[in-house]
């Protein structure tokens, strides 16, 4: 695996962030600023700068991935829920180490609607 780049915060709460949901390679936390309800990051411990390039990932792994974030969703007691991937600044992405956003219960809509309109680029 490279090394991750210097300072990645992701890198960071994988290895000491309060973790909600773990499983071999994968965490989820809490978003510091959460959009919804119930407002959780999943997070790979191999540092993937971006959706763009998910094929850094062997299958396997990515299959596992996906398995992962719709665990996090059942274990936070979520039915129904969205999953969401900011992909590169022009998309609203400020965190550049892969991560899947699962959205549930009731949504702040003026600061989802903010979320999605904001851009980096
Ligand atoms: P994105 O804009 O898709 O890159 O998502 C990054 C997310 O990380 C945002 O929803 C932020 O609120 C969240 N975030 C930033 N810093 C932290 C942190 N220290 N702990 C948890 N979530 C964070
Ligand atoms: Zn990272």
């Amino acid at each position: 695996m490279p090394s991750p780049p210097e300072g990645c915060l992701f890198c960071k709460l994988v290895v000491d962030g309060d973790h909600v949901h773990a499983a071999d390679g994968f965490v989820a936390i809490r978003d510091i600023n959460p959009l919804a309800e119930t407002h959780l990051l999943v997070l790979p411990e191999r540092h993937v700068d971006t959706f763009r390039d998910v094929a850094a990932f062997p299958p396997d792994e990515a299959a596992r991935m996906l398995q992962f974030v719709a665990e996090t969703a059942q274990a936070a007691g979520l039915d129904d829920y969205r999953v969401l991937v900011n992909v590169g600044p022009g998309a609203g992405q400020t965190v550049f180490h892969l991560h899947w956003h699962v959205l549930g219960g009731r949504v702040d809509a003026e600061k989802a609607a903010g979320a999605l309109t904001e851009t980096a680029a």
